[in-house]
């Protein structure tokens, strides 16, 4: 494939890169840092909007669905310039890289209408019901039950590690419809409102402070009917569809390895090694891990276009976005090691060795979380094994 931009792909990453200068200053950074958690969602959601209005968010969807009928390759290619200008968290990617495309293949016609729109522009901020305490990477066994009730289901059960629920409007939830179907076959996908009676959701605070995640606890939880995505006893195929989108969804964090190499470069040159006093950037073999780093990231960045380059437009990413998603968090895990390695060996007084941490320390954890987020990195040599290189089960 051809790598290079065409004259339109080079002209949307002028156009963005131009945008970004004009509207992530650093007051707008300031002011984030600045803001608890709620006023930082809020303007996350303005973010969205306003990304939405120029043009930059969910730019491959049908333009009926507030998408501008765009390439897979012009969304890479946003996703790429907006890792490298550290643009803010994307609260939005559940819906929009996850949920959203699943929506586009297997819901009605007017649910699409209903969710899609709002996804896209920052109205509706959607969540993922499917992990429940003893049910992650065994999916298929979880006991969440949703039963037949006058108005439509009604839910009980508990689910687990559902990111940013507390903000969220709506959860894609995943519960057991027949329990006397074998395990995948019983399963049905809800779109379900999280201020709903009976919903009760509980953030849990992780050891970097922060509280991505949460325990949602649905107690006689009434649903109705057209609330069901796909078929009744047809969520597994919901979740398989989901899941091969969300594999594509966090590989993009292929990107921010790129960006990421950058800032390994200069820790290795701005800090002095305490063995020998020279830069850590001049001593070998850590210059030499550095380079293979280098050559990885890079590697994430182009495996990001070429695995989008194999998928036909609108299709439902195969096996290959297991190799992604497990190189590119794996490589993002490997970096931060090596920059906790370099400030290991380095001579920092106490204060520079704190802000260091600090810079470092909350993402280091954060890497090892999206080793396991949408399928552990086991789960995924398993597909890979299986799926992309046909080894016997
Ligand atoms: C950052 C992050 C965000 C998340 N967001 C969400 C969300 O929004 N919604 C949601 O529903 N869930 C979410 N999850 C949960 C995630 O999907 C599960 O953590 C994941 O599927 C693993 O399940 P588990 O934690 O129960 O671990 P387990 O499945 O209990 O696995 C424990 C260990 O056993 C290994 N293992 C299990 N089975 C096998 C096997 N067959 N072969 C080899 N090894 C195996 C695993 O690899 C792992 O090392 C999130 C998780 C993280 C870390």
């Amino acid at each position: 494939m051809d790598l290079a931009d065409d004259p339109g792909q080079a002209r949307l990453r002028r156009d963005l890169r131009a945008w970004l200068a004009e509207h992530l200053t650093g007051e707008w950074r300031a002011g984030y840092q600045a803001g608890d958690e709620g006023q930082r969602i809020a303007l996350l959601r303005q973010w969205q909007r306003a990304l939405h209005q120029a043009g930059f968010a969910a730019r491959s969807w049908p333009g009926a669905y507030g998408g501008r009928d765009g390439r897979l390759i012009e969304e890479l290619i946003i996703f790429e310039e907006l890792a490298r200008a550290d643009a803010p968290p994307d609260v939005f990617r559940i819906g929009v890289r996850i949920i959203g495309p699943m929506l586009m293949q297997l819901a009605r016609e007017d649910q699409k209408a209903d969710f899609l729109p709002g996804m896209a522009n920052g109205d509706l901020l959607w969540s993922q019901g499917f992990s429940e305490p003893s049910a992650g990477s065994d999916l298929a066994s979880l006991t969440t039950r949703a039963d037949r009730s006058n108005r439509g289901f009604r839910i009980n059960g508990q689910k687990v590690w559902n990111t940013l629920g507390q903000h969220a409007d709506y959860c894609l939830l995943l519960a057991r419809t027949d329990p006397r179907a074998v395990p995948h076959k019983g399963l049905t996908a809800f779109a379900v409102k999280l201020n709903s009676p009976g919903i009760r959701i509980n953030p849990l605070r992780q050891i970097n402070g922060r509280r991505d995640f949460n325990e949602i606890f649905l107690d006689d939880v009434e649903v109705p009917e057209d609330s069901v995505v796909g078929e009744v006893n047809g969520g597994w195929a919901v979740a398989m569809t989901m899941l091969g989108f969300e594999r594509r969804g966090v590989a993009v964090m292929g990107f921010a390895c790129g960006r990421l190499f950058g800032r390994l470069l200069d820790l290795a040159g701005s800090v002095r090694l305490r063995e020998t006093g020279a830069p850590a950037i001049d001593h070998p073999p850590l210059r030499d891990r550095l380079a293979a780093l280098g050559v990885q990231a890079r590697i994430a960045v182009l495996n990001n276009y070429r695995f989008a380059a194999m998928v036909p437009e609108g299709g439902v990413p195969g096996p290959e976005g297991s190799i992604q998603k497990l190189h590119s968090t794996e490589l993002n895990k490997a970096m931060h090691d090596f920059a906790f390695e370099i400030m290991k060996g380095a001579d920092l007084n106490e204060s520079a060795a704190r802000d260091l941490f600090d810079f470092w320390g909350e993402e280091y954890v954060t890497s090892i979380g999206m080793t396991i987020a949408g399928g552990t990195a086991q789960i995924q040599r398993t597909t890979i094994g299986e799926r992309a290189l046909g080894l016997p089960r």
